[in-house]
């Protein structure tokens, strides 16, 4: 008996991690874009940890990680995986597996529910055992708690100060990755915008780095609703970008980028570096910000208590907990839109994306996106935000093969939308570029006749809308905001306003 007991499953438990070891210690952590990497390494820092982002995820990471845990499993699970595992077995070639062990600790975010997401660290815990590194301490950080932090003694405490940083830290890179992504297109001198944004982010990284210790509970909710100090750092950050000349006069389809939440907000091997190939296609690329992702959990949350009302009790005064959370969250990321001159693109409405997605998915389903991908493949094409969706979805994810599904019948309503679902399994290159391509090129084509259209109804000649273009220098800054005129494009919109008329 006692030997069944000692050799059925027992749940992975990491030794303890102290706060005496801290200083020896470095947290490992990744999955984010550069920018939210570098800040959150200037949270840590500021926390007193030591702290380091993983390398960006290889197609070799996404093999090395198949090769380690069930091949079946969708492939952010599989690049994540292989990324941590060839991290700590390039650094155990080094110094060798008992240091890494006790010099270094993985830091992820978890939860449960429908998808892998909840399981990402058992596939963790068998690569650790796969590459002999059982000894190596993961720990898992609840996505939907917020004090997490149980003893003292903990060596890694994710309280309020430290959590209420983070979604600041993304929100702000959040916001100048948008201002990035509208400015790169247009740039008149190449590399200036990536020049610029290295030292923005450097800037964000500083203040997070640098903001006040923590006040208590009560009190950093506080001073993390009222404070200028991430906004100042922002308007600091902006000052990279002033000078940058534009010609927004080059024709280009808006791409949305939309998706399973990895795939969609990295930029590299893990989605075939779909953001910079479409810029080198000319396109103005949409990207997907993190925070719209945590306004999508308020609003789901707060939809749980309203299905309670009447049979839990207190689950209305829930609701409008929550529902005052997400107003307070919203409005501080639109006062980080403020900092940077407005420019970046505002959150979606919630309320709206699950109006439009209500038809086809239902808001009450979860895991992945739920109704999300729908939702704000519908806005952007309702609300001209955008000529093309790109809707990239992983290989082996049974959410996100539910949003596609429930697509069909979305464009079956709406055949004007143009929208790509690309699956991304991170070895099959040709295949998503090429089914990009397609309906990249019918973007392309309604990009140019909306842009005709406008030098129509502004009663302009190309040459006539360059001219006086070129005498309009406020128009070449990139915190001069485009007139929305009825047109999706940039070039079209300026057309319009150039010649005071509107689509
Ligand atoms: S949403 Fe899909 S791809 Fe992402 S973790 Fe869940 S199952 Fe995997």
């Amino acid at each position: 008996m006692n030997k069944v007991l000692q050799d059925s499953y027992q749940t992975y438990r990491p030794r303890p991690f102290k706060k005496d070891e801290r200083e020896n210690v470095t947290l490992l952590f990744g999955g984010l874009t550069w920018r939210a990497e570098r800040a959150l390494v200037g949270l840590f820092e500021g926390a007193g940890y030591k702290a380091e982002s993983l390398p960006p995820a290889t197609r070799s990471d996404l093999l090395f990680g198949r090769s380690l845990v069930d091949v079946g499993q969708c492939c952010p699970t599989a690049f994540t995986t292989g990324n941590l595992a060839r991290t700590l077995k390039d650094k155990a070639d080094k110094i060798g597996p008992d240091r890494v062990a006790d010099e270094y600790v993985f830091v992820t975010a978890g939860a449960c529910g429908a998808c892998r997401f909840g399981q990402y660290h058992y596939s963790y815990e068998l690569a650790l055992r796969n590459i002999g590194m059982e000894a190596f301490r993961l720990f898992l950080v609840e996505q939907h708690e917020i004090d997490q932090s149980k003893d003292d003694d903990e060596g890694f405490q994710t309280d309020t100060h430290l959590l209420l940083g983070a979604i600041l830290s993304v929100m702000m890179t959040d916001v100048i990755q948008d201002l990035e992504y509208q400015i790169r297109p247009y740039e008149v001198e190449f590399g200036a915008t990536d020049a610029a944004i290295k030292k923005a982010v450097e800037d964000i990284y500083d203040a997070v780095r640098n903001r006040p210790q923590n006040k208590g509970k009560l009190g950093t909710i506080l001073w993390h609703l009222t404070t200028d100090h991430y906004a100042k750092a922002l308007r600091k950050a902006k000052s990279h970008f002033e000078g940058i000349k534009l010609d927004r006069l080059r024709i280009k389809p808006k791409v949305k980028i939309t998706g399973e939440f990895y795939v969609s907000t990295v930029e590299g091997d893990a989605n075939h570096s779909i953001h910079a190939w479409l810029e080198q296609e000319g396109a103005e690329v949409l990207p997907a910000p993190v925070a719209v992702w945590f306004d999508y959990l308020m609003r789901f949350a707060r939809r749980k208590q309203q299905d309670r009302i009447g049979i839990h009790k207190g689950a209305r005064k829930k609701q409008l907990m929550i529902e005052l959370a997400r107003r307070l969250y919203r409005g501080r990321y639109h006062s980080l839109c403020k900092a940077l001159g407005d420019i970046p693109r505002h959150l979606p409405d919630q309320n709206e994306l699950a109006r439009l997605a209500q038809p086809f998915y239902d808001n009450r389903l979860n895991g992945g996106e739920g109704d999300l991908l729908v939702g704000k493949a519908l806005y952007a094409h309702l609300h001209k935000v955008a000529h093309m969706v790109c809707e990239l979805s992983p290989y082996g994810c049974l959410p996100n093969t539910m949003s596609i599904g429930a697509m069909a019948a979305a464009q079956g309503k709406y055949p004007d939308l143009l929208y790509a679902p690309l699956e991304i399994k991170g070895d099959s290159e040709v295949h998503v570029i090429s089914r990009c391509q397609m309906v990249l090129t019918e973007a392309k084509a309604r990009a140019r006749s909306e842009f005709d259209a406008a030098l129509k109804a502004a009663g302009l000649t190309l040459e006539e809308a360059r001219a006086r273009y070129e005498a309009h220098p406020e128009m070449h800054d990139p915190f001069w905001q485009v007139p929305k005129r009825g047109a999706v494009g940039t070039a079209a919109n300026v057309v319009l306003e150039l010649g005071g008329a509107s689509l």
